[in-house]
Parts: C-alpha cells; structure tokens; sequence
C-alpha cells in the first residue's frame, strides 16, 4: 500500500513555514520522472471520471441532500490554477462540474460583505465545485494591498473557519489547495508569457506588483494556510514547480477525496423487470 497523496500533502497543524516548503518536490508520484507522467494521468482518468459520476448520479437521485466538493485553488500568479483546472478537473464530466473564477470584486460585490459572492458560487449536491482564488483573496491581497484595515482582515480568519464549518456540517467535502510554486520559477513563467505572443493574454502587468511584494504575499499566505487548516477543511500543499506533478498530484486527490465519500449507484425507483418486459414489447 502507498501512503496516500492527501496524506503526503496536507499541511501539518500549527505555525506554518513556508520556505521548508519545496516547490519542486514530488510527494508520492509512482513513476521514474515526468516522461511517466502522461501514462500515470490517462490511468487516473477512468478512476477520477467513475467517482465523480457516482456524486453526479447521487445528486440526481437526491437532489437535496446529496454530497457536494468544493476544492479551492490558491497560489501565486502562474502557480497554475488554470493548468489544474485544464488538466486534473478537465478529467471529469463538465456537466458536474462548476468553476468559478474569482476576481477584484464589481461595485456590487464590494457592496456585500466578502462572503456574499463565494456562498453564490458554491456547488449543489452532486456537483463539484473549484473555485479559481476564493474568499482567501480577502485575507491575502486585501492584507498585502491594505484594502481593508487590519482588525477587519483579522478578524475574517474565524468567519472563514466558522462559514467552511457550516459548509461541512452541511455535507461539503471541502479541498483546500495551495500551489506552491517559487520566486524563480514564476520569474520563469512571466518571461515565457513575455516571449510568446500566444501568451500576451496571460500576462497582466499588475503581476509585477504582486511579484514585487513577494515576501509580503508569503507571510499573508503562512498566517492564512495556519489560522484555516481546520480538521473539516483542511490545506493541502501542491508543489507547483513542475507541472507535470502538480497536475498529477491535483488529479489523484481529487481521485482520493472524492472515494473518501463512498458512494455506490443508487438504486432503481422503479420495477427493473416490469420496465424491461414493457420495453421488450416495443422492439
Ligand atoms: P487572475 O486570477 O490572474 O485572473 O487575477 C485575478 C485578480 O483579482 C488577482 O490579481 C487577484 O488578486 C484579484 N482579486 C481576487 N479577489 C480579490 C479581492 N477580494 N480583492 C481584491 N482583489 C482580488
Ligand atoms: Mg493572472
């Protein structure tokens, strides 16, 4: 048996160090090197598409009180929530699947209190949610860029904990992802964007602010990740150096998390037999 990813990758209780992180690790992946990568992903595929079936069909068959997941991605500019969401979550159906991408909040938004939009974004039973930045923005560029002062910013880590409890309570399976990627490597992956018109798109020059304010973004990160690492949603670490773990490792926990929920095929509430006999006299 091999430990599982969830174990390798879940973020210890406690203070948080970021920079005993590292971001080129490769916590459990079974092959040699990335050259088995693609294999290892196209066996993980039918696994991951099975599971997420089974949530879908429950969702169905109970659309009041069917589980839900919610898996939140959180990193840097280019620490590849995009490629996540393309790679690991482009595995399962989209029809089950809804994605919510969160930016600087609209005028209306900003006229809620922050949770506002993420309680509108969140998935309905049977369905799998991924958030793309999340209500942690509000502890993390609103600290870093002062938006709030910091007795507000403050005092969201236990609104964060309180409402991802009631979410859980509620029948959520929350996964919580931090794609740890480096100084160096998004040095790297802003320059490519700025060498390949086909990427001009990907590019905002505001990156470079964020960039610029990079050990600021760590310590907001660091308190984040440690204040909201509960038992009922907990952080993982994805290390996002090499993409082609990180896409990996995001699959085979989703694959993980989602058979933590144990679901069979729900039953016929029908009479197999008489509906079969009734179809066999139309043929
Ligand atoms: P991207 O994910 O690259 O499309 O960028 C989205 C931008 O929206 C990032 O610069 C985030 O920092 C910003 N953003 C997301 N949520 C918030 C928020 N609550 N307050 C301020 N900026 C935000
Ligand atoms: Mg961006």
């Amino acid at each position: 048996m091999t430990t599982p990813i969830s174990d390798l990758l879940r973020l210890p209780a406690g203070p948080v160090d970021l920079s005993a992180l590292d971001p080129r690790a490769t916590h459990g992946f079974p092959g040699k090197d990335k050259s088995d990568q693609p294999k290892l992903m196209a066996e993980l595929a039918p696994v991951l598409d099975d599971r997420q079936e089974r949530l879908f069909a429950a969702g169905r068959a109970d659309p009041e009180s069917a589980p839900r997941v919610l898996m939140i991605l959180q990193g840097m500019d280019t620490s590849g929530k995009g490629g996540v969401i393309r790679h690991a979550v482009g595995l399962m159906d989209p029809q089950g699947v809804r994605i919510t991408g969160f930016k600087a909040p609209t005028e209306e938004e900003r006229s809620h209190d922050f949770l506002w939009r993420i309680e509108r974004a969140l998935p309905s039973p049977g369905q799998v949610g991924i958030f793309d930045r999340s209500q942690y923005e509000d502890v993390l560029v609103v600290r870093v860029e002062q938006l709030v002062d910091e007795a507000e910013w403050r005092s969201r880590y236990d609104r964060i904990n309180e409402f991802e409890a009631r979410l859980a309570e509620q029948g959520t399976l929350i996964i919580k992802c931090f794609l740890n990627v480096s100084y160096a490597k998004q040095g790297e992956r802003l320059m490519e964007r700025l060498d390949n018109p086909d990427k001009y798109w990907k590019y905002n020059p505001g990156d470079l602010v964020a960039r610029s304010r990079w050990a600021d973004y760590q310590a907001a990160y660091a308190d984040a990740l440690a204040n909201c690492n509960t038992e009922v949603a907990p952080w993982y670490v994805i290390p996002a150096d090499r993409k082609w773990y990180r896409n990996w490792a995001a699959a085979q926990l989703l694959a993980e998390q989602l058979e933590r929920l144990n679901l069979g095929w729900p039953p016929a509430d029908f009479d197999v037999a008489e509906q079969k006999r009734l179809l066999a006299a139309t043929m």
